[in-house]
């Protein structure tokens, strides 16, 4: 096969390794075709994505590996640790930081059989499932039942339930129902050496420091999740949907803080800076824009859309009405041209931080001044969801028209993550570090964190094998 790889070359995987496998999940679940090599070497990193535009895949797996349960994920990595074979877990491949590229050759384990809705217990308000199914899967399993999970990502179509996990993703609707670690009450783990965790669920415990958060966001370096209980919330009866423009995004993050401050909780606040506003909401134009919508108990949707309404107008907002929100409902699935637009010699991605709200208005500037200033640069915009009494997600789409798309993109980046930590931000919300943002984890972290991270990795994993140069290097 003639294929270049960029980042590093196709592994050889002993034969009596595959073999082996072969024998736990039957032949016909291993493949080493050039069709599944190709397909499962990239996920949404649009970096990676660009490469293989130009003939030229971040990297190569040597094999793509398709469990249907636990027991046979355990046989795997005992196979993997005896024949050190490096093993990248791979959910639906929906990720934007090359968190599921095989680096190194590895062989993939595609989780995409391990899919069952488990149960739902009504009493309680948990169903479980197991950690492969697709969100939108997910989803039908609760709503024809008469609930969501209330997880509702752009992805909800190409990611899975055990991706979600293992980045801390957080759905649209995550000001009212929290992000996944907020929704993740247990989960079974299969540990590097095949060995099982077992985190049984309740809402809540006192018994030493949290396990399970090591595997929200572990981004299969730690573990492969296999299932999970989860809370899950009635179908809303009663919805409201409300907008307004504000003369500033200073003014408007204001009027945030303070409706979050006096009890609402609404499911969705969004803050559009002009150019997104001019965008998405052409009766608008250019203009802040605040969306809302509200749902769940008729009594409490009224009440707080009272809440809502009567502080933005008493801070200055204008009310634009419920069209603005059903326009960005229609869209809010709608995947960019990134890869496409990539293929025409521009570059378009996206880079999602958080912060306090005192430094909210000042990092939106920083950021925006910065990345605009790389040359190449064509548009810089952003707008502020998921938010917290505390503060939000800053989220920044840029796009430029460089003579060099990847020294463009590695600038921007830079620029990015240097502006974000300059205002005491975190350099992500919700899309994780995967391999391409492991270089500013010092940044994040210092060096005393990336260390600790490190041993965790190494006391849990000592040969290596699971995601090997993901999330941070373990210095092996
Ligand atoms: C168009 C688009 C919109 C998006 N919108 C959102 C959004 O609204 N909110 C958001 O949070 N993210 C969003 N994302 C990012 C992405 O969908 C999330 O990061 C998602 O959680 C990834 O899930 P996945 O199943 O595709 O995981 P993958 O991309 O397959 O894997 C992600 C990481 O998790 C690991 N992994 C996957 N499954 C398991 C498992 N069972 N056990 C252990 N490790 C595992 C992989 O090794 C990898 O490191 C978006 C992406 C795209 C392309």
């Amino acid at each position: 096969m003639n294929i270049k790889t960029y980042l590093s070359q196709k592994g050889a995987v002993p034969s009596e390794f595959i073999e082996k496998v072969k024998h736990i999940v039957g032949e016909e679940n291993v493949s080493e075709r050039e069709c599944d090599l190709i397909s499962y070497s990239l996920d949404y990193w649009l970096y990676g994505v660009a490469l293989s535009q130009y003939g030229n895949l971040p990297s190569l797996p040597c094999a793509v590996i398709s469990p249907k349960n636990r027991e046979e994920i355990q046989g795997i990595l005992r196979y993997a640790n005896e024949y050190k074979v490096h093993i990248t877990p791979f959910g639906g491949g929906s990720g934007v930081l090359g968190g599921a590229i095989p680096l190194d050759g590895s062989a993939i384990l595609n989780l995409q059989r391990i899919n069952r809705f488990i149960c739902l217990d009504e009493t309680s308000l948990v169903a479980e499932f197991e950690a492969g199914i697709i969100g939108a899967n997910l989803e039908r399993e609760l709503n024809h039942r008469g609930y969501s999970l209330g997880n509702i990502p752009q992805s909800l179509h190409c990611s899975t339930l055990g991706g979600w996990i293992s980045t801390r993703a957080a759905g649209q609707f995550s000001t009212k129902y929290g992000k996944i670690e907020d929704m993740v009450l247990g989960m079974e783990v299969v540990l590097p050496d095949g060995d099982l965790l077992d985190i049984k669920p309740v809402p809540r415990r006192s018994v030493g420091p949290s396990l399970k958060d090591l595997f929200l966001g572990g981004e299969g370096t730690l573990g492969i999740v296999t299932k999970a209980v989860v809370s899950v919330h009635p179908l809303p009866k009663g919805t409201a949907k409300q907008s307004f423009v504000f003369p500033s995004i200073e003014v408007a993050l204001d009027v945030v803080r303070r409706i979050l401050r006096g009890d609402a909780k609404p499911a969705v606040v969004r803050i559009f800076d002009e150019a997104e506003s001019e965008r998405y909401f052409e009766e608008i134009g250019n203009k802040v824009t605040v969306i809302f919508a509200s749902e769940g108990e008729p009594d409490f949707v009224a009440l707080e859309s009272n809440v809502i309404r009567r502080i933005a107008e008493e801070n200055g907002g204008e009310p634009m009405g419920e069209n603005p929100v059903n326009i960005w409902i229609e869209k809010r699935f709608d995947i960019g041209l990134g890869p496409v637009i990539m293929q025409q010699g521009a570059v378009v991605d996206t880079i999602e931080v958080s912060c306090l709200f005192k430094d909210a208005a000042k990092l939106y500037e920083d950021m925006l001044a910065a990345m605009t200033a790389v040359d190449g640069a064509v548009m810089v915009s952003g707008h502020f969801s998921h938010f917290y009494p505390e503060g939000a997600c800053l989220y920044i789409t840029f796009a430029g028209f460089p003579k060099d798309q990847f020294r463009y993109y590695e600038d921007t980046w830079t620029a990015a993550m240097q502006a974000t930590s300059r205002n005491n931000g975190s350099i992500s919300h919700h899309h994780g570090i995967g391999y391409w943002r492991k270089q500013f984890m010092q940044q994040e972290l210092g060096a005393s964190g990336v260390e600790l991270l490190r041993r965790i990795k190494f006391a849990l994993d000592r040969n290596g094998i699971l995601n090997r140069g993901k999330l941070v290097d373990d210095g092996r």
